[in-house]
This record gives C-alpha cells, sequence and structure tokens, in this order.
C-alpha cells in the first residue's frame, strides 16, 4: 500500500504575484481566513464586512465568500455551503487565482462528502492534490490535506486518512492561523475510534478540547465534546459522558453556536440511554427525529439505533428488535460494497452488538449468534486496520507532540514578554512616582528656600518667618531689638551706565560687606531687589544707626572696577528703628523703620535716620 507522504515535495511558490499588494479589503478577508478555527464569529462577521465594503476588490470578495462558505460548512447545510463556495470558485478562476480555486473545490467536496456523495468528493479531492501540493501553503495545504484524509477515513482507509492527517499538521502553522490543529485532534480521535483504540481516542480528544476552550469556536467544541460522549459510550463509561450531553445541549444551535449541522442527537440519545437516562433519551431521540439530517449513513444508522434502546427501555423489546432488523443486512454486509454506503465500522459494530444483545434476551440463538459472528468479522477487520495502521497513527502522535511543544514554547515566550513587559511598566511606574515625588519635595524645598539666590543672605520669606519671633523673644527678655531698612541710591543709573551685570556684581558685593561687618547674632537679609533689611538683637536704634553709619562710610569708600571703568561714589539711605518705639510686632517695626527710610531719601539720601527713643536721649 502506497502511504501518502509530502515531505519531499518543493516547496510552494506564493499563491499571488509578490507585486500585488493585498489592499486592505483583501487583508481583511485574509484575516478572516486565519480566524476560521480560532474564533467563527469573528471570522464571519470579517467576511461579511468585506461584502459589504463599496470599494473591495474581486480578489477580497471572492475569500471573503470562500470564508463564508467553509464556516456554513461547519455550522449549516452543504446546499448553504454550496451556494456561496461554488461563485466563489469562479470568481477565482475568472481571477486566476488558484489558491483561492482550490480552497473553493476543496469547500465544495467537503459538501458534496455531507450530502453523502462521498465517492464523487473523494475522487475529485484526488484530483486537486498534486496541483493543491504544488500552489498551497501551511494552513491552506492543511486544508486540503485534512480533507483528503477524511475522505480516506469515510473510505475506511485509515492508514492514509493518518498519512494525510500527519501531512496536513506538518503544514498547518499554528502561530498563523490557530485552531487548524485542534480540528485535527477532533479527526484524529474520530479515525482511532473507527479502529476500536477508544483510550487512545479519548486522549486525543481530551488534548483537544483543552485547546480548544482557547478558541471561540463553540461548532468545533461541541465537535468535540460529542467524540467524547461517543468514545466514553465506547468505553463503557456512558454515564461520564452525561456532562458533556449538558454542556452540548447548552451551546445555542443556531450560526453562532454549534451549527444546524452537527446536532447528532441520535449519538447523544445512545449515550443517554446506555447510561440508564431514559427521560433524556427519549428526549433526545425526539430531538433527533426533526433534527436536519443529511443522507450520512452513520446518523441514520446510530437513529434507528437510539431508537431501538428506547423502546427497550421502554419494555418492548420486540418492536426494538423489528427496527434493528430493517438493517440487518447492511450490519451484516462485509462493508466493501461501495463507498457511498458510509456506514463506519465502529457503527457497524455497535449495530451488531445491539442486534445480538436483543435477539439473544428475545430467545432466538441462531440470529444471535449470526450478529455476534458479524460482530467479531467487524472487529477483526478494526484490529487489522488498526495494526497496519499503528506505525501511521503513532508518527503522527510524535507529530502533535512535536507541533504542541512549539506551541507551549511560543506561548511561554509570550508570557515571558509580558511578564518582562509587565515588570517593565512596574518600574516605570515606581519610576515616574519617584519623579514626582522629588518634583513635590523640590517645589516644597523651593517654598522653604530661606537663601536668596544672588548674595546668598537670607530672603525677605525667612524675614517674615523670624521676624515675630525675634520681636517675641526681645519683649520677654526685656532686651531692644533694632531693624533697620537699607535701600542703595540711585542704584536704577548704576544699572543704566554700566549694565545689569555690574548691577548684580554691586549687589553682592554690598552684601558681602554688610555680612563682614555685622555681628553673628545679627539677621542679614535681602528686603528685594537693592533694598536691605538688618535685624540686630539686643541692640537699640541709637546704637544701630551709629553702626549703619560706619557701614555707609565704608560704602562710601568702595571703588568697583566693571569692564574697565570705574564705580565709587556709593551710597545709600538706612531708616532704624527698635522694639521699645514702635508698637509690638514686626510688622509695625517695618513700617517704622521704612518711614524713616523715606524721610532718609526725601532729605538727599546716602544718610540714616533714626527715631531716637526715650531712653537713649
Ligand atoms: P533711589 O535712590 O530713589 O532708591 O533710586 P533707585 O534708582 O535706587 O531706586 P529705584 O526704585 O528707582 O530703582 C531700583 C533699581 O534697582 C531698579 C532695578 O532695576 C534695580 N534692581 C533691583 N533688583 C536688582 C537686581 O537684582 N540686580 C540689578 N542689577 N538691579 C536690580
Ligand atoms: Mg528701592
Ligand atoms: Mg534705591
Amino acid at each position: 500500500m502506497v502511504v501518502f507522504d509530502n515531505r519531499g515535495m518543493p516547496s510552494a511558490p506564493p499563491s499571488a504575484p509578490p507585486d500585488a499588494r493585498p489592499t486592505p479589503a483583501l487583508r481583511l478577508a485574509h484575516k478572516a481566513w486565519t480566524l476560521l478555527q480560532a474564533d467563527s464569529a469573528r471570522s464571519i462577521a470579517l467576511a461579511e464586512q468585506v461584502l459589504q465594503l463599496p470599494d473591495a476588490d474581486a480578489t477580497a470578495r471572492a475569500w471573503a465568500q470562500l470564508v463564508l462558505g467553509f464556516n456554513r460548512l461547519n455550522l449549516a447545510t452543504p446546499a448553504d455551503a454550496l451556494a456561496l463556495l461554488e461563485p466563489a470558485r469562479q470568481a477565482f478562476d475568472a481571477l486566476h487565482d488558484r489558491a483561492g480555486a482550490l480552497l473553493a473545490e476543496t469547500g465544495i467536496a467537503r459538501a458534496w462528502w455531507r450530502q453523502g456523495k462521498l465517492k464523487k468528493a473523494h475522487e475529485r479531492l484526488h484530483q486537486l492534490r498534486d496541483e493543491g501540493l504544488r500552489v498551497l501553503r501551511n494552513e491552506q495545504r492543511g486544508v486540503l490535506l485534512n480533507a483528503m484524509a477524511g475522505s480516506y477515513s469515510v473510505a475506511g482507509d485509515s492508514e492514509q486518512a493518518f498519512a494525510y492527517m500527519a501531512s496536513a499538521l506538518h503544514d498547518t502553522r499554528p502561530s498563523r492561523a490557530p485552531g487548524f490543529e485542534v480540528a485535527l485532534h477532533c479527526n484524529l480521535a474520530n479515525e482511532l475510534l473507527q479502529l476500536g483504540d477508544g483510550q487512545a481516542a479519548l486522549v486525543q480528544v481530551d488534548e483537544g478540547l483543552v485547546r480548544c476552550r482557547r478558541l471561540t469556536n463553540p461548532r468545533l467544541l461541541s465537535a468535540l465534546l460529542i467524540n467524547r460522549v461517543i468514545v466514553l459510550t465506547e468505553l463503557g463509561r456512558a454515564r461520564e459522558a452525561l456532562r458533556d450531553i449538558d454542556e452540548i445541549r447548552a451551546i445555542p444551535a443556531d450560526e453562532q453556536g454549534r451549527g444546524r449541522n452537527a446536532s447528532s442527537f441520535e449519538t447523544l440519545a445512545i449515550a443517554a440511554l446506555r447510561a440508564g437516562e431514559v427521560e433524556l433519551g427519549r428526549a433526545l431521540v425526539a430531538e433527533a427525529g426533526v433534527a436536519h439530517h443529511e443522507p450520512i449513513t452513520d446518523e441514520q444508522h446510530d437513529l434507528v439505533q437510539a431508537r431501538a434502546l428506547l423502546t427497550v427501555a421502554e419494555g418492548h423489546p420486540e418492536q426494538a428488535l423489528a427496527l434493528m432488523l430493517a438493517l440487518r443486512e447492511r450490519l451484516l454486509s462485509d462493508g466493501t460494497t461501495s463507498i457511498d454506503d458510509g456506514l463506519s465500522l465502529r457503527v457497524q459494530s455497535n449495530g451488531l452488538e445491539l442486534l445480538s444483545e436483543l435477539a439473544e434476551h428475545l430467545g432466538d440463538t441462531a440470529l444471535a449468534l449470526t450478529a455476534l459472528r458479524g460482530w467479531q468479522r467487524v472487529q477483526a477487520r478494526r484490529a487489522d486496520k488498526a495494526s497496519r495502521a499503528r506505525y501511521r497513527a503513532a508518527a503522527l502522535q510524535t507529530e502533535l507532540m512535536r507541533l504542541h511543544r512549539k506551541l507551549e514554547e511560543q506561548e511561554a515566550r509570550r508570557r515571558e514578554t509580558e511578564q518582562a513587559r509587565q515588570e517593565l511598566q512596574a518600574i516605570n511606574d515606581q519610576l515616574s512616582r519617584k519623579v514626582q515625588e522629588v518634583e513635590q519635595l523640590q517645589d516644597a524645598l523651593r517654598e522653604q528656600a530661606t537663601r536668596d539666590a544672588l548674595t546668598g543672605l537670607f530672603n525677605r520669606r525667612y524675614l517674615n518667618d523670624t521676624l515675630p519671633a525675634m520681636a517675641a523673644l526681645a519683649r520677654r527678655d526685656g532686651k531692644p531689638l533694632a531693624v533697620a531698612i537699607i535701600d542703595l541710591d540711585h542704584f536704577k543709573t548704576v544699572n543704566d551706565e554700566h549694565g545689569h551685570d555690574a548691577g548684580d556684581r554691586l549687589l553682592a558685593a554690598f552684601a558681602q560687606q554688610l555680612l563682614g561687618d555685622c555681628r553673628i547674632s545679627d539677621v542679614v537679609c535681602r528686603y528685594g531687589g537693592e533694598e536691605f533689611c538688618l535685624l540686630m538683637p539686643g541692640t537699640r536704634a541709637a546704637s544701630a544707626a551709629r553702626k549703619l553709619g560706619l557701614v555707609l562710610a565704608r560704602w562710601r569708600q568702595q571703588v568697583f572696577d566693571h569692564d574697565g571703568r570705574q564705580l565709587q561714589g556709593l551710597s545709600f539711605s538706612a531708616g532704624v528703628c527698635d522694639s521699645t518705639q514702635a508698637g509690638p510686632g514686626g510688622q509695625a517695626m517695618l513700617k517704622a523703620a521704612d518711614d524713616l527710610l523715606l524721610i532718609a531719601k526725601r532729605d538727599g539720601r546716602a544718610q540714616v535716620r533714626v527715631r531716637r527713643s526715650a531712653a537713649a536721649t
């Protein structure tokens, strides 16, 4: 037997000329395609959006139709799907887009297959194979190969089915179109079940379910759950399937959910009846009777079996046997008649088992024996296929594991990147909080700053904070506090004649002189502009004025050189008072000193004015 393997095939050329840049509409349609398995609802929404765009190009429209057609294959009737896939294929033909045309053909073949035209579908898919392998890439190639696997599976050729599945898997790049591999798990489980390997099938179903729950594809989820129900029933664990039946029935049957064609109520009914749930079984048989049915022999046989089981449960084994006897001929045939017959080994085996059970129950030993022999033959065929397919199945499972490792690595990398991003974000947040704190601190510090930048003296803020405390201290100690306000004379002229820099230097120089001339206990402030304020604790106004007279005399002696020009003959005016003269509180003293300063200015500047206190006179 020749087993298919495409590993050696040349790599596919791109499906569109490399210079043809995709239009935004086409990009949208391609996105809809890649979401086919991961998020069916979004895939449909995107494709419909493309078809509504007034300026969408013909290629984009054809791809959108293709996507909708594939979604309908899953969610609606084959006729519904064909209504979109046929025009899509014609459009692709007219556009000479071979990739699109091949995919549309694949979809059409699958629709035929659902209509029961298995042979026609099988032949068409076979015709597409060689060109498909040349033209299609990645998950597109996977879609064709997966369809071929399914077609071989129906034809009972498990070995080829496994081989095509392995190739489909090999070509399906999960990063590009996530979820296509989940469908493969589902198909693989189905195939293992045909071969009678329920345990291995259960592993695949469960693996598929774990992955499917990360997607938004209720149809695929319900397909996997239905497979799980079948597997558990097959393994004699039908009771465990009851939870899955509940979950399936909770998924809506509309196009947003599991779709109208994926009801499989007859299969669920068999599980429920095998689990002894007659009420549920009856409800499901009724639902199966009204559900939409394509002429797929498995489903029809399952429905008859479900009805037979229900009839037995209702206490009418003779009627049940009568139902099963209608299938007798087909069940006992060797199954090689026609591919369109499409009865799977699993369903055939189950049917024969039930037939023999019923015959035995009713005492028809001859029929029971015949059915049992038939069942043995089917089991032998299953075992034979299984042994030939085992190598392929094992290879496929290895391939799946390899793919999963890759997926897991990708996921881990994504998580690591995400974690690193979050850590960076946290550090950034922390940093900006710190920066904010520092800025607030600096603001506060600026607020609290007590020094004047130009002269290094205390500033007016400090003066305002300190003066009341010093005045209160002086009152308490019974000592005078002298306050002097000094204003440099004609300072504007200095600026005007020598420049602002010269003015600045002069202010700094005056501050230095003042600091040098005063006591350590004196507080020397820049009051503002070219005005200064002196607080002299323990000093009366008169002695403060004398002191300032000396300061003025020294200042008048100063000669400064600025840019080769000399600055001299400088002077200031000052007003001095003390705490014994002015009213209580700093502001009154400042006011008194300022008034005296004004008098000094008015009287010709270059002088210190003081109000003599009573004690000093
Ligand atoms: P008066 O004798 O009446 O006090 O005359 P004046 O020119 O000193 O007084 P006026 O109030 O008319 O001008 C004060 C000048 O002091 C004007 C202003 O440019 C200057 N001034 C104030 N602060 C600074 C400073 O920080 N640097 C410099 N270079 N000049 C300053
Ligand atoms: Mg002034
Ligand atoms: Mg002045």
